[in-house]
């Protein structure tokens, strides 16, 4: 499996060491050429302005829609979280906007602005996962297509997934719980098989 891990800006490096244990390859992504025989991509947490206005000087912003729009697995961590949303609040800004969620940007305010929480994500087993909030955003409001995987105990949306999209608000290359690496390598075996490309191989534990 070829994965992908956006490289302009962020915690990209802890995604790589993340998906290269599971055994996956990985390519770190600066130019549109790069893109090529992509299985699944990575949009690592950062400074979600700075990367789309690195992604359009690199003439990234374009041909990643498209891509993501034919249907690429992504996994979207916190800024790139924000990045897949259809709207942002908080202030607004311009997105791929290719994930029917509308997403509040720096939504838990000063006092909060970082923190660590057991989460309850009944997709990963019954085990919670310890999740890493820094400057984090949540998801204000969904569409039809797109499952909660978590919330906060205030009911704030934190993962949801809606078909090959992954979003997470939370940062979990921090940490050493892969559950949630391992959960987006499976959701790209699926497509792997659904595409006739390759037989699923997810990685074991
Ligand atoms: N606050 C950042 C933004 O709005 C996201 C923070 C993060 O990725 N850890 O882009």
């Amino acid at each position: 499996m070829k994965i992908g891990v956006l490289a302009l800006q962020g915690d990209f490096i802890e995604h790589v060491r993340f998906l290269e244990k599971l055994g996956a390859r990985l390519v770190a992504i600066r130019k549109p050429d790069e893109l090529a025989g992509l299985d699944g991509l990575v949009i690592p947490g950062g400074e979600s302005t700075t990367m789309v206005g690195l992604m359009h000087s690199y003439g990234l912003f374009q041909p990643l829609k498209e891509l993501i729009r034919s249907g690429l697995p992504v996994m979207g961590t916190c800024a790139g979280m924000i990045l897949l949303a259809r709207k942002v609040s908080n202030p607004d800004m311009d997105t791929l906007a290719v994930m029917d969620i509308t997403v509040k940007r720096n939504a838990f305010g000063r006092q909060a602005d970082s923190f660590e929480i057991e989460l309850d994500v009944p997709s990963l087993g019954e085990k919670s996962f310890p999740a890493v909030f820094i400057r984090a955003p949540f998801v204000e409001d969904t569409g039809s297509q797109v499952k909660v995987l978590a919330r906060l105990p205030d009911g704030s949306i934190v993962a949801a997934r809606q078909g090959n999209l992954l979003a997470l608000a939370f940062h979990p290359e921090l940490g050493h719980d892969a559950r949630f690496h391992r959960y987006f390598l499976g959701m790209v075996a699926s497509h792997l098989m659904d595409t006739g490309k390759q037989e699923a191989a997810i990685p074991a534990d």
